[in-house]
């Protein structure tokens, strides 16, 4: 069974991002950049599917600029066969992205399709939607286990007040929670070794896709700024402030 799994380079989560001071978007020179956490996850996921004999290779998929490469040299160093570039020096909508991996599906015939639930740079969380839908694939999203067997893939989703188990009939699209694994470390001997493997680069344009966006961003605003504190001298005067001044009790 071939597993593809979506990784996409995104600003590092330890990082405090700057808006542009134009308001156009996020300033990311010189910044950290990093796998997506929850690409992490599906990247592990689908390595101890291959570990345990339920996947006989998996595929990792980046779609953006040139370095998106160190993004999945990460990826194989946790484990994947081979990977693909969909270079392109535009930023990619997720409808654009679910479009490039539609095409990827229908030219590498993957049993299942492992994305994040969210990007955590645009915290969109609809690439693996559209992808199930244009590819006419059922879909598990935010997957807290998943189980494949017999062809189908069984998958305990968290909801509101409890769990939600899915039985989904392969080839399908899944998409990955917090809660479904804990990625290894990647060690120095499994990088140098993701070094050899497979990198293909091609263009979006190779798999017939328009990749124009669709959506405009107007403008990109900064979180206002917490106002300062202020100090009370005992629990009374607390009390009295949130009566009169907050009016919250
Ligand atoms: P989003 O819909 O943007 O929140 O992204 C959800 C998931 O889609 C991510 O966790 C990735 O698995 C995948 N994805 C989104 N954008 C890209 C991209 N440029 N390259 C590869 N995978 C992507």
């Amino acid at each position: 069974m071939k597993v593809l799994v979506a990784v996409k380079r995104v600003v590092d989560y330890n990082v405090k991002v700057r808006v542009r001071s134009d308001g156009s978007g996020v300033d990311v020179a010189n910044v950290k950049m990093s796998m997506n956490p929850f690409d992490e996850i599906a990247v592990e996921e689908a390595v101890r599917m291959k570990e345990t004999g339920v996947a006989t290779e998996v595929i990792v998929v980046s779609c953006g600029v040139t370095q998106c490469q160190e993004t999945l040299r990460t990826a194989m160093a946790i484990g994947a066969d081979r990977a693909i570039l969909v270079e392109s020096a535009e930023d990619l909508q997720p409808l654009a992205v679910a479009k490039i991996l539609k095409a990827l599906v229908d030219k590498e015939q993957p049993s299942l399709v492992i994305l994040g639930k969210q990007a955590i740079d645009d915290d969109s969380n609809q690439t693996g939607q559209m992808l199930a839908a244009l590819a006419g694939l059922p879909q598990a999203t935010f997957a807290a286990k998943v189980v494949v067997s017999d062809g189908k893939a069984t998958v305990s989703r968290e909801v509101d007040g409890g769990s939600e188990t899915l039985s989904l009939t392969l080839p399908a699209v899944v998409t990955t929670d917090l809660r479904l694994n804990e990625p290894r470390y990647v060690t120095l001997p499994n990088i140098m070794k993701a070094k050899k493997k497979p990198l293909e680069t091609i263009k979006p344009a190779d798999l017939g896709v328009d990749v124009a966006p669709r959506l405009k961003t107007l403008r990109v605003v900064e979180p206002p700024k917490r106002s300062a504190g202020a100090m009370v001298p005992d629990v009374k005067a607390l009390v009295e402030k949130l009566k009169t001044e907050a009016k919250v009790l």
